[in-house]
C-alpha cells in the first residue's frame, strides 16, 4: 500500500512541482533570512534566477556550523508566536543545532512518517513499540505522532528499563518495533534468557530502524533475532528528524520523499555535483519547510541515488544505505576509503577484533596503506599459519570488495593506541610529508 499517490508520480510531475517548490522556498529564505541574502547577493545570485532543477548547482551549500553560528533561532524565517515545537541535537561540543516547526511543518513530518510506516506495511490495528528517546532528539515523538495518524496504537516507551520494555512489548501484543539497530539488538539479547523459543513470546512482524549506520551483518542480525521484516529509516533533524527516506518491501534502497526534500549527490572535497550510482555527500534542500528552510544542507552522509523504478510501484529517487562519514573519507590512490566500509570487512572475519587502525601513508608518488587489526583473544598469536590465513583473507577481501589494495598487519590485543578509550580508527602519515 502507498500513502500518498505523490510518491507513484510521473517523473516530470515530480520535477515540476519540486522547482515550484525550489522557487518559492529561495523567495522566503532570500526576503527572510539575513544570512542566506548576504550569500546570495556574494554570489550575485537572486531567487528568479534559478528557472530549471540544475540550476540549484548556483547556490550556496549550508553546514551544521551556520546552524551553531545562529544559535538558536538566527535562520528562523517565521517570528516565535508561529514556532509550534522546537528540537536540538545533542551538542558533544560547544552549542546544539536548534531546529523549529510551523503547524505546516508538523503536517509535512508527519505526513513524510506515515509514508514511512505504510512502506513497511504498518496500518491501523498494529502495535508500535516506540523505543527511540523522546525529549529533545527528533526520534521518539516523530514515530509517536505518525503511528497515531495512520490509526495504530503507540506505546511511547522511550529508551532504557530493558526488561520492562520487553514486558510491555509481550502483555500489549507489539506488532512493529521502533528503535536504534542496537537497542533492538540488545532487547533480544535480554530476551534470549528466556529460553530457545523466546520469539514466540512477542508478536513481532517488522521494524522500523534507523538513526545510526548500520552494517548489512548488523540488520541480518537484528531481522534474525527478533524473526522480523527489517526497514531502514533515515532522516537528521537539520531537515526534519525521521521521516526523510525510507526502504520498502522490496528493496534494501530507500525512497526519499523527494516532493519535500530534494537531493543531491556531491563529491565531498571539490563540492562537484555527482552523477546517478556515484558515491559522495548527500545535499539536501528542503522544498516546504516553513519555520526553517534549509538550502543545500551538507549532511557529512556518503551514500549513492537511483533513479530505477521499484517493484513496489513508488517512483522516488532511492539512496543506498549511508555507506560512511566524508569527514571519515580518504582518498587512496584516487580511490575513496570509508572507515566504515574496511569495518565492515573486519566484522565480517573470524579472529580479528573491531579495534583496528588505517594508516596511509606515501611510497615515492604512490600512497601506501596499512591496516593493523588486533587479533581476538582466542586467537594464539603464536599460530603463524593461522595468523597467515586471516591476514591473507582480509586482504583478499578488502581488494576484492573495495577495491583496496592494503597491506594488513595483525597485532596483540590492546595494542593499538587509545584515544578516550577507542582505537585511532585513522592515520593520515601523508599530510606530514
Ligand atoms: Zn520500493
Amino acid at each position: 500500500m502507498v500513502w500518498n499517490k505523490i510518491e507513484c508520480a510521473k517523473r516530470e510531475d515530480i520535477e515540476s512541482l519540486q522547482l515550484k517548490r525550489l522557487q518559492e522556498t529561495l523567495k522566503r529564505v532570500y526576503a527572510l533570512t539575513p544570512f542566506y541574502k548576504k550569500k546570495f547577493d556574494e554570489l550575485k545570485i537572486l531567487p528568479e534566477d534559478i528557472k530549471s532543477l540544475e540550476d540549484i548547482q548556483k547556490l550556496p551549500f549550508t553546514k551544521k556550523q551556520d546552524l551553531r553560528d545562529h544559535y538558536p533561532f538566527g535562520l528562523f524565517t517565521v517570528p516565535m508566536s508561529q514556532v509550534v515545537r522546537i528540537h536540538s541535537s545533542s551538542g558533544t561540543t560547544g552549542k546544539p543545532t536548534v531546529v523549529g516547526y510551523t503547524a505546516a511543518d508538523m503536517d509535512v513530518w508527519n505526513e513524510v512518517m506515515a509514508r514511512v510506516y505504510t512502506m513497511a506495511g504498518v496500518t491501523a490495528g498494529d502495535v508500535v513499540h516506540n523505543g527511540y528517546g523522546y525529549g529533545l532528539f527528533t526520534g521518539g515523538l516523530g514515530f509517536h505522532e505518525a503511528a497515531q495518524k495512520i490509526g495504530a496504537t503507540v506505546v511511547p516507551a522511550s529508551g532504557g528499563f530493558t526488561d520492562r520494555q520487553l514486558m510491555l512489548m509481550r502483555d500489549f501484543g507489539a506488532t512493529v518495533l521502533a528503535a536504534t539497530p542496537s537497542f533492538a539488538l540488545h532487547l533480544a539479547e535480554i530476551a534470549k534468557k528466556s529460553g530457545p523459543n523466546y520469539r514466540d513470546e512477542y508478536k513481532l512482524k517488522c521494524g522500523l530502524f534507523g538513526a545510526e549506520p548500520v552494517s548489512d551483518g548488523l540488520k541480518k542480525e537484528v531481522s534474525e533475532a527478533w524473526g522480523i521484516d527489517y526497514h531502514e529509516t533515515y532522516g537528521l533533524s537539520e531537515i526534519i528528524g525521521p521521516g526523510v527516506s525510507s526502504s520498502c518491501k522490496y528493496s534494501k534502497l530507500l525512497h526519499i520523499n523527494e516532493d519535500h526534500f530534494y537531493p543531491e549527490i556531491i563529491d565531498p572535497k571539490t563540492g562537484e555535483v555527482l552523477g546517478e550510482g556515484e558515491r559522495g555527500e548527500l545535499v539536501i534542500t528542503t522544498l516546504t519547510k516553513q519555520a526553517l528552510p534549509i538550502i543545500r544542507y551538507r549532511t557529512g552522509d556518503i551514500t549513492s541515488l537511483t533513479y530505477e523504478p521499484c517493484k513496489c510501484g513508488r517512483t522516488t529517487v532511492r539512496m543506498e544505505s549511508i555507506v560512511g562519514r566524508a569527514d571519515d573519507m580518504l582518498i587512496v590512490n584516487g580511490v575513496n576509503v570509508y572507515p566504515s566500509q574496511v569495518e565492515h570487512v573486519i566484522a565480517n572475519t573470524e579472529g580479528v577484533t573491531l579495534n583496528y587502525q588505517i594508516v596511509a601513508d606515501k611510497k615515492g608518488f604512490l600512497d601506501k596503506l596499512e591496516i593493523l587489526v588486533e587479533i581476538s583473544d582466542e586467537v594464539i598469536s603464536d599460530n603463524i599459519k593461522e595468523l597467515e590465513n586471516i591476514k591473507k583473507e582480509l586482504q583478499h577481501s578488502l581488494l576484492n570488495n573495495l577495491y583496496i589494495n592494503a597491506n594488513v598487519k595483525l597485532v596483540e590485543p590492546r595494542t593499538i593506541e587509545r584515544s578516550m578509550g577507542k582505537a585511532v580508527r585513522v592515520v593520515d602519515k601523508r599530510s606530514e610529508k
